[in-house]
């Protein structure tokens, strides 16, 4: 951790500079075995890069097709550009769901990429397996989230560890091998005599050191660890999240550290990509992501990681809703639907929390989260009056409360509008009506990057040519 401080300057205005990119491409493409020129390109090129890449699952075969009749592939990872760097503790976090384990398969070439590049040392090494990728898988490795799971269960941890040497013709001979798997178990905190041990003998923590073990065997420039430790007591979690940052520091690894919880970022990571719906919002160094975050996604996740300070623990973002398909994503930025900075029309005339207030009513009657009929009934429970009129007041009532917001005049008229068409059945009016009366230039244009304090952020917002006050959160 503390060595990326000195090497992190100079790449980070390498990032996302088209120039650069060609640059190293270019290298590529006059060095093409030459090793005299490997060291020109690598004081240029990070260790790994995902250009634009892209992973989406064809869900039309499969039974989710003939459940629910949607062909529409899943676009798990989708369009992003990502940059490891030597010796660095990069962190992708995001919800479950946001395509953070995908990114880290196909940035290690274990899944081809829809489309996009990825590179090795500014080589490209999209889409190669097998024998063409055996030169490279020495140096990118995979810790998983599940240790037993990704263990042979009739391998001693001597054949375990031993296994990928053996392919890549590591050591002369089976003791050279096996006195290197006794090093390996001694950097992982492990015991020789645990050498002819099988993986369910262990405790979950001593499974995720064979683990990180096996990774190590081959001396690898990167690891890709998803959830390291998610499957683990909290107990042990310290423990290994410790372990492979000694490793990192010792070994000079690169570390790409995949995880859903924000409260274990701040300890281990140099830099921080935030992931939502496929797409990296954010980036920033750790700490600047942790005291200035700027996307409002970033903000929210941040505010729903424990402190331990109490004066910052007043002002929580809850987030709206649940995240969308990501086989259907929002139009623009794809976090419109629940963020609560979304930007206001330039007509409107109330505040930024009424706006929102209206805009998530928007969204149930668009997303068809509002069950008129389940209300009527509900009212017959209660002995009131069940009528359209009756249904549409207790629509507004629920769903946009009068103490959150006082909309504005126009505004309540348009939701009560809403309201009643929904209570008459009238969904696709019903819809109209909100969509007209809330629209929102978050939902028109994807946003661009913007640089920032050593990353970028996605967000409207920040970036100075579209409307909306950077500060309103
Ligand atoms: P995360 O690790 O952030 O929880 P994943 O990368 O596992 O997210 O998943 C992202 C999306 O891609 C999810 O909607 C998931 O259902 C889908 N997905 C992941 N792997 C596959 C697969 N092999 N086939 C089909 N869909 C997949
Ligand atoms: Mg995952």
């Amino acid at each position: 951790m503390s060595r990326s401080t000195d090497s992190a300057p100079a790449p980070a205005e390498t990032e996302s500079t088209s120039a650069e990119t060609t640059a190293s491409e270019t290298d590529v493409g006059t060095s093409a075995s030459g090793e005299a020129n490997a060291d020109a390109t690598d004081a240029e090129a990070p260790l790994l890069a995902a250009r634009n890449i892209s992973k989406y699952y064809d869900q039309s075969e499969g039974f989710l097709d003939d459940l629910i009749g949607d062909a529409r592939p899943v676009r798990a990872v989708d369009g992003v550009d990502l940059e490891v760097r030597r010796g660095e503790t990069l962190a992708v976090v995001g919800e479950s769901g946001c395509g953070k384990s995908t990114l880290g398969r196909t940035l290690l070439n274990l899944e081809s990429v829809t489309g996009g590049h990825i590179e090795y040392r500014g080589e490209d090494i999209t889409g190669l397996s097998g024998s063409a990728m055996q030169p490279y898988r020495r140096d990118l490795q995979m810790v998983f989230q599940d240790p037993l799971a990704s263990l042979n269960p009739r391998q001693t941890v001597g054949e375990i560890l031993k296994a990928p040497m053996e392919v890549h013709g590591i050591g002369e001979s089976d003791e050279e091998r096996t006195e290197r798997v006794r090093e390996l178990l001694g950097l992982v905190g492990l015991k020789e005599g645990h050498l002819d041990r099988y993986p369910r003998q262990f405790s979950g923590g001593q499974q995720q050191r064979v683990g990180v073990a096996r990774a190590l065997t081959l001396s690898p420039e990167l690891i890709v660890a998803d959830e390291p430790v998610s499957a683990l007591d909290v107990s042990v979690q310290a423990q290994i999240l410790d372990l492979l940052d000694d490793l990192q520091t010792e070994l000079d690894l690169a570390l790409c550290f995949v995880t859903h919880d924000l409260s274990v970022v701040r300890h281990v990571a140099d830099r921080v990509a935030v992931m939502y719906l496929g797409e990296i919002i954010e980036t920033a160094p750790v700490e600047e992501l942790f005291a200035n975050p700027r996307h409002p996604y970033t903000k929210s996740l941040l505010s729903a990681v424990p402190r331990i300070d109490p004066a910052a623990r007043t002002d929580r973002t809850v987030l709206e809703g649940t995240v969308p398909s990501p086989a259907d994503p929002p139009s623009g930025c794809r976090f419109h639907t629940r963020c609560p900075a979304v930007i206001p029309p330039a007509e409107w005339a109330g505040t930024q929390a009424e706006f929102k207030s209206a805009f998530t009513f928007r969204n149930r009657v668009l997303g068809e989260e509002i069950d008129p009929e389940a209300i009527r009934t509900r009212l017959s429970a209660e002995s009131a009056a069940t009528d359209n009129d009756a249904v549409a007041t207790r629509i507004t009532e629920r769903f946009v409360p009068d103490t959150d917001a006082q909309l504005p005049a126009n505004a309540r008229k348009a939701i009560e509008n809403a309201a009643a068409r929904l209570a008459n059945g009238e969904t696709e009016a019903a819809k109209t009506t909100v969509t007209e009366a809330f629209p929102s230039p978050c939902e028109d244009e994807t946003p661009r990057d913007t640089p920032t304090e050593g990353g970028h952020v996605a967000c409207h917002r920040v970036d100075p040519e579209m409307p909306g006050d950077p500060d309103v959160l």
